[in-house]
């Protein structure tokens, strides 16, 4: 009963019959085929195919991924073939299907099993983007249903969940998903450093909620008064996880962490973002170098907001964020808001598949490290998922680079040949060595002499896999014709 009503919820959100008949057929067919499977929780495995398809419905996703998450077990668990999900529901279902079923029972133990099951996903989501739409659907609920899954296993799909899925939901600029995975997770993973936030924010989160409605009601009469009708103020927690990585970093003191609850400001244009913005700096004296107008350097996940930091007399500090109800859609539900319209925009000049372009850099990165599935994911990581930060040419280019980069990093990512030649650098006008460490916001010029080599030395002055590949093959190719 309970399940004929959420698969009437999913259906009714499409209009046309083949695609109502998709989703049906499509339940139809796992309900049999999962017959008699039960869920930690007692309840029929179907309850956790809705679950998944409820979340890819919120989400957006469209009717083929919908049945796709509906049959995502069916290969592995039902012992199903991709030749008949083929027959019964046409290529592009069976490949997500198959794609998600690669996976495996990832096993968090940092062996290779799971560096080799986590290189099928990402293959699978190269080909398909809506591959991991299905698994970020598909482990949502299993974090939500977490409190039924035996001891053992909570904490390993909790650690799995913060480590690898939060951060793939960022990187697809999903803040809404990464947010809600992280919280769910959290507890389970690291139960001690939960108790000890959740304790904090009991002891001074409230004083902070008082502030932040303070803060809100001003705005909200200053908007009003310049008649900026259709702007809508709101106030939200951060998810506590990430409270808690912003705590480690400010002594465990609540107060200094200025967006705990994240002011923001929906307005109808363009303009109106930074008409607001000036009228906040007109109530309120901003901090200095804490301005940041992400809408004219958009994220390279599609993230755009402007940001502000400000005093409010009273001690009081707070941050405020800005932007259209589009951006706002767009941080939210990111790559997801863009893979189901069929009209796909460009923020900022890029293109939606320029801006996912790093999908195809997974391929890439496969080709490189075939043979290391470990090595394949350490990298994974450090050039996708760890934090970035943005730089400029000297021509006002934005160039994304992962934290950490150095100098010489930069070279080899503008071109191979910059790299190889280089001497040295001027970063912000000032004269730097190679290995020198790059902020966000540095301007940088790189110096060049055509008879300049790379030496060992250098493997030690980059981050990147892709300028330490280049100096390896330079100093391979060299050493060979030495030899020779
Ligand atoms: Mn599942």
């Amino acid at each position: 009963m309970e399940n004929k009503e959420a698969l009437e919820n999913i259906t009714s959100l499409f209009t046309s019959p083949e695609d109502k008949e998709l989703i049906l057929r499509a339940y139809l067919f796992a309900e049999k085929a999962h017959a008699g499977h039960k869920r930690y929780s007692g309840e029929p495995y179907t309850v956790h195919l809705l679950g998944t398809a409820n979340n890819l419905a919120s989400f957006g996703a469209d009717a083929e991924t919908i049945a796709a998450g509906i049959l995502h077990d069916v290969i592995e668990d039902c012992g199903v073939t991709k030749e008949t999900l083929e027959k019964e529901f046409g290529q592009n279902v069976a490949q997500m299907v198959s794609g998600v079923s690669k996976l495996g029972d990832i096993k968090y133990t940092g062996h290779e099993r799971y560096a080799e099951n986590m290189r099928h996903l990402f293959l699978a989501v190269a080909h398909d983007v809506r591959v991991i739409l299905i698994k970020l659907a598909d482990r949502l609920h299993n974090v939500k249903t977490l409190q039924y899954v035996p001891k053992e296993k909570q904490k390993r799909i909790a650690l799995e969940t913060l480590e690898i899925y939060g951060p793939v939901a960022h990187r697809l600029g999903m803040g809404k998903l990464r947010a809600e995975l992280q919280d769910y997770a959290f507890p389970y993973a690291y139960p001690e450093a939960y108790k000890e936030t959740e304790a904090l924010l009991a002891k001074e989160g409230k004083e902070r909620e008082r502030y932040i409605e303070k803060v809100y009601k001003s705005l909200g009469k200053e908007l009003a008064k310049a008649e900026l009708h259709e702007a809508k103020i709101s106030y939200r927690i951060k998810d506590h996880y990430s409270i808690y990585h912003k705590l480690l970093k400010k002594d465990m003191v609540v107060a200094k962490i200025y967006d705990i609850y994240a002011v923001r400001i929906l307005v109808p244009t363009l303009e109106d973002c930074y008409r607001v913005l000036g009228i906040i700096h007109g109530m309120w004296r901003p901090l200095p170098g804490r301005i940041k107008d992400y809408i004219a350097n958009p994220k390279t996940n599609g993230y755009q907001s402007i940001h502000t930091t400000v005093f409010t007399g009273d001690g009081g500090i707070a941050e405020i964020q800005i932007r259209t109800r589009e951006m706002h859609l767009e941080a939210e539900y990111g790559v997801a808001a863009h893979l189901m319209y069929k009209e796909k925009k460009e923020v900022k000049g890029k293109s939606f598949e320029e801006r996912i372009s790093w999908l195809s850099r997974i391929k890439e990165l496969h080709e490189e490290h075939g043979a290391s599935a470990t090595l394949f994911l350490k990298n994974l990581k450090l050039d996708f998922f760890d934090e970035r930060i943005f730089v400029f040419t000297p021509a006002g280019d934005v160039v994304e680079m992962p934290e950490g980069a150095t100098v010489l990093d930069f070279a080899f990512h503008i071109h191979s040949d910059l790299g190889l030649h280089a001497t040295g650098g001027r970063v912000n006008g000032k004269f730097v060595a190679l290995n020198t460490p790059l902020k966000s916001g540095d301007i940088i010029e790189i110096e060049k002499k055509k008879n300049s080599k790379p030496t060992r030395r250098w493997l030690s002055y980059v981050t990147t896999t892709t300028a330490a590949k280049h100096i390896r093959a330079h100093l391979t190719k060299t050493e060979k014709s030495i030899k020779e």
